[in-house]
């Protein structure tokens, strides 16, 4: 009762909650004390973004103008997940002044046609393929996604989706099979119906911000319902056949979860083109990767080369023959993409954004660290 010897915990930032760490307290320090404020973009429109900021108690959404940071440039265009600096001086309505320096970001290529590339989600920690196993496994298809989520800086985890449709025997050999093809990777069986799983996704997603990521009909937007306990009926009508358009006036795209963390849920998540991808594959082919490594020559191609160690263990059953097609196959596509793209754009994307991957993903490790998981 006597108000003498403890300290007075500090209150936690009101936008705590949405993510806000001692991370982003320094990315927006220079800011701080100008009369800009911090906020969270939850959803984008054209030209506009609804973000969350500090009030009085608590936090409120605010619309926010984005003409300030509108360079037509798509990959620097505010996204949902992003931090904005908002200049709100001038009425409850904001304009977005700026944007602290993307963690990680999930990236597709925009189009066929154009070179550029898209940004589909902003600072995300988890990066979740949902990969239905009430349909036959496509393992290259895991892969691709597998890529993008590791290319994009978050941690990418892989939820085997409606569990209750198999049998326990045939679960194991479905497990193996893709765990044999994602090395570094959490894969974790998951029943929207039965609840079987959730929890433990539940409690991977409690920190930090995730998204859901897969082919149409993997089962992500049941999956982001259970997780967020909200109603089906009401995201149904919200959702047109293609998930282009939504009659959306109540929705958002960035939503707590009640068991802590955040979700990003768009439905731009579902087919997605890689992007200069590089990296990524070299994460998800981790094991090949290892194996060129003893190839006699540096360039092996691992197609005809003497001395090729890829080969070798391809001969030898070691590594699937599948598999080898499969990161030649994505290689490919990932150099024909690269090619189409502007070269000293993308170089200087990738400096940027490989410096902000890197520390974000130290940054993510020294959190598991401390946490014991993975
Ligand atoms: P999305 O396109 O990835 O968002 O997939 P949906 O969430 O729309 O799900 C596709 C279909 O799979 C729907 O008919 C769902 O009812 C069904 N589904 C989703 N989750 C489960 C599950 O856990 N078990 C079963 N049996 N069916 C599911
Ligand atoms: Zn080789």
């Amino acid at each position: 009762m006597s108000s003498s010897a403890l300290p007075v915990p500090s209150a936690p930032h009101p936008l705590a909650r949405y993510g806000w760490d001692t991370h982003w307290e320094a990315a927006f320090a220079p800011h701080a004390g100008t009369g800009l404020v911090p906020g969270r973009v939850v959803r984008v429109d054209r030209g506009r973004i609804d973000a969350v900021v500090p009030a009085e108690d608590g936090v409120e959404t605010v619309l926010a103008d984005t003409a300030l940071v509108a360079t037509g440039d798509p990959m620097r265009v505010p996204c949902t997940g992003d931090w904005a600096v908002l200049d709100r001086a001038n009425g409850p309505a904001g304009l977005v002044h700026s944007l602290l320096p993307r963690r990680t970001a999930l990236v597709r290529s925009a189009s066929s046609k154009r070179s550029e590339g898209q940004v589909l989600a902003a600072n995300v920690d988890h990066a979740v393929v949902a990969v239905s196993l009430a349909v036959e496994t496509d393992l290259g298809r895991v892969e691709r996604f597998v890529a993008l989520a590791w290319e994009s800086g978050a941690r990418p985890v892989v939820v085997l989706t409606k569990s209750d449709l198999v049998a326990d025997a045939a679960l194991d050999h479905l497990l193996d099979d893709v765990r044999g093809v994602t090395p570094g990777v959490q894969v974790l069986p998951v029943s929207a119906r039965t609840g079987a799983g959730l929890d433990v996704l539940a409690a991977l997603l409690a920190e930090g911000t995730g998204v859901l990521l897969g082919q149409s009909g993997a089962g992500k937007s049941t999956l982001a319902n259970a997780l967020l306990g909200r109603d089906v009926q009401e995201v149904r009508a919200a959702r047109d056949s293609d998930g282009k358009g939504r009659h959306t006036t109540t929705t958002r795209d960035l939503l707590l979860l009640p068991a802590g963390g955040t979700l990003i849920d768009t439905p731009g998540l579902r087919g997605v083109g890689m992007w200069d991808a590089e990296e990524g594959l070299a994460r998800t082919f981790a094991d090949v990767a290892e194996l060129a490594a003893d190839c006699r020559f540096h360039d092996c191609s691992h197609q005809a080369e003497p001395g090729c160690a890829v080969l070798t263990a391809v001969a030898e059953g070691a590594l699937p023959d599948r598999r080898l097609e499969s990161y030649r196959k994505l290689v490919r596509e990932n150099r024909w993409i690269n090619a189409k793209t502007d070269v000293r754009q993308r170089a200087e994307i990738r400096r940027e954004w490989k410096q902000k991957q890197a520390a974000g993903r130290a940054a993510a490790d020294r959190k598991r660290g401390s946490r014991g998981r993975y």
